[in-house]
């Protein structure tokens, strides 16, 4: 299980897969892994997509 974070109100969710919105403010394609979690889950399952891609301004 992968812990994902969302870069907007910070709200955290446990997930295998990455979560399209966060669950507490509904912003779209905010949550990035946290690597905090422990177990070698990460390998297998959905794509992992460990980037978080922000728009620079
Ligand atoms: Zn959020």
């Amino acid at each position: 299980m992968a812990l994902w974070k969302c870069s907007k109100c910070g709200s955290t969710k446990e997930s295998r897969c990455k979560p399209k919105k966060c669950p507490s403010c509904g912003e779209m394609e905010t949550m990035c892994k946290e690597e905090s979690m422990t177990s070698g889950e990460a390998k297998g399952g959905c794509k992992a997509q460990g980037t978080c891609k922000k728009k620079a301004s």
